[in-house]
């Protein structure tokens, strides 16, 4: 195994490379402004590009890479980026090159076999970098592009490995500054326009609200989480705030979906929400991630703690969320099993709901519930008019 590994790593450097195109006679590369010397490589991190003109996906990719190589060229680093077309002819080669900042290896069906065998390239598009040390072969790059952007250079494994630590850093490390900010911006962003400091936010129960508007169980989580917000407002003020990281679809439907929302948010424009959503896992929305005073982590299931308790379960600490569910048993223990209520002609059964609308006072209620099995009809414990008196509690 250890053998095999180190003929891995062989291949990728950029000796095999070159030694390569000389072995099939070929001892130049091209540029947009025409042929350049193999020698043109020295001294640069020098990255493989397998694309074709008639692969959807190579095309949403390509300008990524082109905006992600003019960045990286414009901060100085040594970076050079060979095209391997797996374009049907030499016109949709030449076509497709006209996109590109880089150079390319001349269009050549054998050479891209060879290449695409060499470094097992079993899907277009397809990066990889010549110093790839810690990457195993056929191992694509792109995902490391699409999750750290200009961060995974030199997209190597090392480079990755460096990055999840980073990562691990941010996500147990309690400074919201490195979680919330970017380079240029210290702060979020609230409906009205306004900007507030993530310094302000030191110390503060955070939740970091991940949703969507097209997403309908976002729409509805949204709401019991304004309740819950609302409620917080009143009962502890300042001490808890919502941050909301939005994976709407594009930027207008982000200001419809903020304009209902009473907390902050990270500007739709902002790398950091992709950051956020990679940090912490994200998944799936709505999802709720709810960060103590100290800035680490409470629970990363904040969803499930609103929709079960609310406002009630502030500070959201281990220690209430047992509290609550002992006293909700204790809840429970105390009411009969089932009602004859005044208003309704069915008996009511005790049952435990997550959410529901109590049918007498309209509000809505979780947990202990009088329904009726044969029509809708919900009743907070509170709410009932005992038609029997059977409602006491030493029953
Ligand atoms: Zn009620
Ligand atoms: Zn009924």
């Amino acid at each position: 195994m250890a053998e095999f590994e180190s003929k891995e790593r062989d291949v990728k450097d950029e000796n095999t490379f070159r030694s390569v195109l000389v072995s099939k006679g070929i001892d130049f590369l091209l540029s947009p402004q025409g042929k350049v010397p193999l020698s043109s490589l020295d001294q640069k991190t020098t990255c493989l590009f397998f694309s074709a003109n008639w692969c959807r996906p190579c095309k949403i990719f390509t300008p990524q890479l082109v905006q992600l190589y003019n960045n990286l060229r414009g901060t100085g680093r040594e970076i050079e980026i060979i095209f391997i077309s797996f374009d049907r002819d030499e016109n949709g080669f030449i076509e497709h090159f006209k996109c590109m900042p880089w150079l390319a290896a001349p269009f050549d069906v054998d050479l891209r076999r060879q290449l695409s065998n060499l470094y097992r390239v079993n899907h277009i598009p397809f990066f990889i970098s010549l110093c790839s040390d810690g990457m195993s072969a056929g191992e694509d790059a792109i995902p490391m592009v699409d999750d750290y952007g200009i961060e995974a250079f030199p997209f190597t494994g090392e480079r990755r490995a460096q990055l999840k630590i980073i990562d691990d850093i941010k996500r147990r490390g309690g400074k919201l500054e490195d979680l919330l900010a970017s380079r240029d911006r210290d702060y979020v962003v609230a409906r009205v326009g306004t900007k507030v400091p993530i310094s302000d936010l030191t110390g503060k129960t955070i939740g970091l609200y991940f949703g969507g508007l097209w997403c309908p169980p976002c729409r509805a989580f949204t709401l019991q989480l304004t309740e819950a917000y609302n409620e917080l407002k009143i009962t502890v003020n300042e001490t808890f705030q919502v941050i909301f990281i939005s994976m709407d679809r594009d930027e207008e439907e982000f200001y419809r979906n903020f304009s209902g929302m009473p907390w902050l948010a990270i500007p739709y424009r902002d790398r950091t929400r992709h950051e956020l959503s990679r940090i912490f896992t994200i998944k799936g929305i709505p999802a709720l991630v709810i960060l103590g005073p100290d800035g680490k982590i409470l629970t990363t299931n904040g969803r499930a703690t609103i929709s079960s308790y609310g406002s009630k379960a502030f500070p959201f600490t281990e220690s209430r969320l047992t509290e609550l569910e002992v006293s909700l048993h204790k809840e429970g223990e105390g009411l009969p099993r089932q009602v004859h209520d005044l208003k309704h002609n069915h008996v009511l059964k005790l049952e435990t709901a997550k959410a529901y609308i109590c049918d007498s006072c309209q509000r809505g209620g979780r947990f202990w519930v009088f329904s009726c099995n044969e029509c809708n009809f919900d009743l907070h414990p509170t709410c009932v008019e005992d038609a029997q008196g059977d409602l006491d509690i030493d029953l």
